[in-house]
């Protein structure tokens, strides 16, 4: 927690702290500079609409090159980030990444489709969220409808009142929104109903259990429905399999994404993948 951190900043040189305390202070101030020279990479993994195997949108995935250990997944350092109180500047920095990446696709030519940018309640809760927000859109001359928010369905649920009004308003300056990670939090279904939200992630843990395990497949299937009932877009995480794609589809599923289809990619290896979206010829059958 912050107050651990806290504690540990004063002593520091304590032969008493653990290797592991050291480790996490150590690497907390090194994600602090990399942020000030924002240094963070995003990288981009497609969203797949199941009918037509079209890209109907992209998810920036933060990654953090790490002078000595190398490229570092968000688990080596978001928690990090949310426990330092650095996971406002982290926000930030991925923000202008992604808005300065899209706006240079767009000089170059290249058709578009939504970034959606997972952000956690801390960073919706703050009071400057929105103003910065809009002020980095404006910069790159951007529209809101280019970006998409995925909240975890727990943070989402904490804090219900401030929680919703913050998200109503990006909802009504034309942000979308999904629920992240669907399945794993506190599961309210009448939150559901008032979250303004377009979509929900079907957690990747019940789209790989499903295999093994008839209970993950009955939830994730009525998951699905659910969605459906709601007027809601389900999108499926942790797609390995082309079993897994056709059984989801199957069920009602709109869209997936996953190994099987595209790896988190590094920016420049994303604009081939939008041309090419964009040639194939969209699918009737796949609208409404
Ligand atoms: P998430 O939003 O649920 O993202 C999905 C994760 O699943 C990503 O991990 C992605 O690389 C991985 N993945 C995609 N397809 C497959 C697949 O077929 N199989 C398996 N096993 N995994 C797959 P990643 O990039 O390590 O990100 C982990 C989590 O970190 C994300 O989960 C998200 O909650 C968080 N995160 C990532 N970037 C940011 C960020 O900029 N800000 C914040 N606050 N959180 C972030
Ligand atoms: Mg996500
Ligand atoms: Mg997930
Ligand atoms: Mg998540």
């Amino acid at each position: 927690s912050a107050k651990e951190h806290g504690k540990a900043g004063y002593c520091f040189y304590q032969p008493r702290m653990s290797e592991q305390a050291r480790d996490r202070l150590l690497l907390s101030a090194e994600l602090r500079e990399s942020l000030q020279r924002e240094e963070l990479i995003v990288y981009y993994q497609p969203k797949v609409e199941l009918e037509s195997r079209r890209v109907v949108g992209l998810e920036a995935l933060a990654r953090w090159p790490h002078p000595e250990r190398g490229l570092l997944l968000p688990k080596s350092f978001v928690a990090l980030a949310e426990g330092s109180g650095l996971i406002g500047r982290l926000g930030e920095v991925v923000l202008r990444q992604v808005a300065r990446q899209l706006a240079q696709w767009r000089t170059r030519g290249l058709p578009l489709v939504p970034v959606a940018i997972n952000v956690s309640l801390q960073e919706i809760q703050d009071g400057q969220f929105v103003s910065g927000l809009l002020g980095t859109l404006r910069e790159f001359g951007l529209h809101p409808s280019l970006i998409e928010f995925e909240i975890t369905e727990s943070a989402a649920m904490k804090n219900a009142e401030h929680t919703l009004r913050q998200l109503r308003q990006l909802e009504a300056i034309g942000f979308r929104m999904a629920i992240d990670d669907f399945g794993t939090g506190f599961s309210s279904l009448s939150h559901l109903r008032q979250l303004p939200t377009q979509t929900i992630k079907i957690d990747q843990s019940f789209v790989q259990g499903a295999g093994r395990n008839p209970a993950d497949r009955d939830i994730t299937e009525a998951i699905i429905a659910l969605a459906r009932k709601l007027r809601l877009t389900t999108v499926a995480e942790g797609i390995e399999t082309e079993a897994q794609a056709k059984w989801l589809h199957e069920a009602g599923c709109d869209v997936g994404q996953g190994f099987l289809f595209v790896p988190p990619l590094p920016p420049e290896q994303v604009p081939a993948l939008l041309l090419r979206a964009a040639i194939r010829v969209p699918n009737e059958a796949a609208s409404g």
